[in-house]
């Protein structure tokens, strides 16, 4: 980093904590309709109320200056954006910004990956529930898994390391497939985390507290098959990481209900309207879309609202399953 942007002005909230990574959710939309996501028939936010990909660029300049290293594109499907490949070429040329990622159903990768690859993309997560056509089919209403597979496979040849495989683990629906979803992420050399489902959103579909299937049962049931040791590797992220005592691959757990992970969190969100969210889980944010657009030659208007937008950041976020009132946002307007 050079002395300049070093001693340029940070993002710190009142807890101490240093925002070094953004989440940008580029779209609402989506090409599938996951079942502990989005509800069968979605509202969208209309195009124009959506930030465009100029306003991200933006976006993503004043954040790095600010000492963010970290950017990751997600959405709703953030490829199904148009024209999103022209967004990450612009985030890929910021200096300062160490890991450009993005998280994908992986439906459109096998048409993108190597132009994401050109334009600068370190890292990919590809979210992957089963292996089994049927199923996928029924878990994301409409999803054909030769798609994702084919995504899989040109994201592997276009050169990308450690790839990601997230699978949201849902008791009755996909927990007897742990094992065979670690195995297919190792024998690619991929590595794969298993996310408990967070409850965002009105979807009408499943009780989560019945769907529920915590980390430490998805680690018991690995361990009567594999061998695995805890790892101190922090990616930056909410993952705690196993490792495969043979060498062949790592197993992460983001657990939001069962391990608290606010104490270190680095990171805020800006939904596809340019809302920055300080919390997942929680509602305190900022509209950013109205400093974009009311000043766009002001880039000064723009990183005073970032770092006063420091002191609205909560402690931690109070997900409770049974407890009402849950969070009215899908993860799709969050940015997972
Ligand atoms: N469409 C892309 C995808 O599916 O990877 C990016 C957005 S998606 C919202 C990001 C991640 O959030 C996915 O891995 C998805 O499985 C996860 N996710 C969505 N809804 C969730 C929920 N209610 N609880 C936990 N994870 C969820
Ligand atoms: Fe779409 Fe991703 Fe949500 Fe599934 S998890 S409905 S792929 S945004």
């Amino acid at each position: 980093m050079s002395p300049a942007l070093s001693d340029s002005p940070q993002l710190i909230d009142r807890f101490g904590r240093k925002i070094t990574y953004v989440r940008f959710s580029v779209t609402d939309r989506c090409d599938l309709r996951c079942v502990y996501c989005m509800a069968e028939d979605m509202t969208f936010v209309p195009r124009e109320q959506l930030l465009t990909l100029e306003e991200l660029a933006r976006l993503g300049q004043a954040f790095v200056a600010l000492g963010v290293h970290k950017i990751r594109i997600t959405g709703g499907e953030p490829l199904v954006r148009r024209n999103v490949v022209w967004l990450f070429e612009q985030l890929g040329q910021l200096p300062g910004l160490r890991d450009l990622t993005l998280t994908t159903n992986g439906t459109q990768l096998a048409r993108h990956a190597r132009a994401l690859k050109a334009a600068g993309v370190t890292r990919i997560n590809i979210s992957l529930d089963t292996l089994d056509p049927e199923r996928f089919r029924r878990l994301t209403r409409l999803g054909d898994i030769r798609k994702v597979l084919a995504g899989i496979e040109a994201a592997l040849e276009a050169g990308f390391e450690r790839i990601k495989l997230n699978a949201v683990i849902l008791r009755n629906r996909n927990h007897d497939e742990v094992l065979a979803l670690t195995h297919f992420a190792h024998e690619r050399g991929m590595d794969i985390s298993f996310i408990e489902e967070m409850p965002l959103g009105v979807i009408g579909d499943h009780d989560r507290a019945e769907a529920y299937y915590s980390s430490d049962q998805i680690l018991a049931d690995l361990q009567q098959a594999l061998k695995l040791v805890p790892v101190a590797d922090n990616t930056g992220g909410p993952s705690r990481y196993y490792r495969r005592t043979d060498g062949t691959g790592r197993v992460g757990f983001i657990s939001p209900h069962s391990h608290n992970f606010c104490d270190t969190c680095n990171r805020v969100r800006v939904t596809a309207e340019g809302r920055l969210l300080l919390c997942l889980g929680q509602e305190h944010s900022m509209d950013l879309r109205r400093i974009l657009r009311g000043y766009p030659t002001e880039p000064a208007r723009l990183r005073e609202a970032l770092l006063q937008s420091m002191d609205l950041k909560p402690q931690g976020h109070e997900f409770q399953l049974a407890a009402q009132p849950v969070i009215f946002r899908h993860m799709s307007v969050t940015g997972g």
